[in-house]
């Protein structure tokens, strides 16, 4: 998955344009900006890349959630519900907004159980936000379906899958309104930076808005332009745009290697009866930005992975016992260690968490092992990688 691998000649030019100009910021400068607008650019990359009318860059993947759903109308007191299985940024962007995480199971798919989604529905659900974690998805068709009898917002997170698909669509076009996060170690890199994109004119609009102080970017002069509502500032610099503009481009090669890296692996352990594999929905593919397997049990598998770590195969994550990824480590969020007061409406909807146990989620995360692709591998090391794999797991498993 890390874009920070192909860094190169292509990254320096596009960092150079904007480094003779001297204009570091994305908005003005008409004058001396020798019409480089790197953000545009990439805002326009984007659009063609994933196949929607509205890119808005930000300054982060988390940014880009909290944009998203500020330019839904979802805040104070609205749940937004979310999976168990994900980054902490899922959660953190919600809070920020004063709206409240409502942690649901995963199932097999690693990402967002259908039922436990309807059950969890409330007269105060505003939103639905499935993550594509590991370069999969959610089922998006049931998930849509279900917005639309309820009435709710359907965000994707795609910050890990970028450049998979769901019925021959681009992951992050499919829902309301989709996040995509470039920080350092995704598919494709700005160093930080994300982007929203949507169908919508009208969350578009509120987005460019939004991440811009509120500025409705009339006009050739930034100190008379109007706020028609309340922002923050969530900019992404020119210098990040940039880096992005050379990665976008090859996001195509990239996805082919991981795929073929993927497949490699994949064949191999495929062959040990124990291993599964995790269920991508119907009508789907994988950004194949990651290998994700199951074993029989939550001890074969923290065995496999300490053996994986004894045999230098590296970047293969237990999430179980991860302090980042998985609600069993989130005891900062359970116990609400928070640096400011929160509002009482959040202070109740997370104090719900303290006694609530995942039991499905835990079945699923606790024999699953995810191994990132890297695109710096050579195809020998990929094979030699392979059977070293099947190695360990044959020795713990059979
Ligand atoms: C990385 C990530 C984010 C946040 O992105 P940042 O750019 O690091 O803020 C959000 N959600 C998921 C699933 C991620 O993996």
């Amino acid at each position: 998955m890390p874009g920070f691998e192909l860094f190169g000649n292509e990254e320096r030019k596009e960092l150079n344009d904007v480094i003779e100009t001297g204009v570091l910021m994305r908005y003005g400068f008409e004058n001396m900006r020798q019409n480089i607008w790197k953000a545009r650019e990439l805002e326009q990359a984007l659009e063609q890349t994933l196949q929607v009318k509205h890119a808005q860059l930000v300054s982060s993947g988390t940014a880009a959630v909290s944009v998203a759903l500020a330019s839904a109308g979802i805040g104070a007191g609205d749940e937004v519900i979310m999976p168990t299985f994900t980054f902490v940024a899922s959660f953190e962007a919600i809070l920020m907004l004063g709206a409240i995480p409502i942690l649901v199971d995963i199932d097999d798919t690693l990402t967002l159980d259908i039922k436990k989604v309807e059950n969890a529905i409330t007269n105060n659900t505003k939103a639905i936000m499935p993550v594509h974690m590991c370069g999969s998805m959610a089922n998006l068709g049931a998930l849509k379906d279900i917005c639309k009898k309820n009435q709710l917002t359907l965000i994707e997170d795609a910050c890990q899958a970028i450049g998979g698909t769901y019925d021959g669509k681009p992951l992050g076009s499919i829902g309301d309104i989709g996040c995509f996060s470039f920080d350092f170690v995704k598919t494709i890199t700005c160093g930080e930076g994300g982007a929203i994109v949507t169908n919508n004119e009208l969350y578009k609009l509120n987005a460019d808005h939004f991440s811009d102080h509120g500025h409705d970017h009339s006009g050739n002069d930034r100190g008379k332009e109007l706020h028609p509502f309340l922002g923050y500032n969530f900019r992404i610099s020119e210098l990040h745009a940039a880096v992005g503009l050379a990665q976008v481009r090859r996001l195509k090669e990239v996805i082919a290697l991981q795929k073929k890296y993927y497949t490699i692996i994949r064949d191999v352990l495929s062959k040990i009866p124990q291993v599964t594999f995790r269920s991508v929905p119907v009508g789907g593919e994988e950004s194949y930005a990651f290998l994700n397997f199951f074993l029989p049990n939550i001890e074969m598998t923290r065995q496999v992975s300490k053996s994986f770590k004894e045999s230098n195969i590296d970047a293969c994550f237990h999430y179980y016992d991860n302090n980042w990824h998985y609600i069993r480590k989130w005891q900062h969020l359970s116990e609400i260690k928070s640096l400011y007061p929160l509002s009482q409406e959040v202070v109740k909807g997370l104090r719900q968490l303290k006694n609530k146990t995942f039991s499905q989620s835990d079945h699923y995360i606790g024999r699953n092992l995810s191994c990132l692709i890297k695109l710096s591998w050579t195809e020998q090391e990929v094979q030699a990688r392979a059977l070293n794999m099947a190695n360990c797991i044959k020795i713990h498993c059979i």
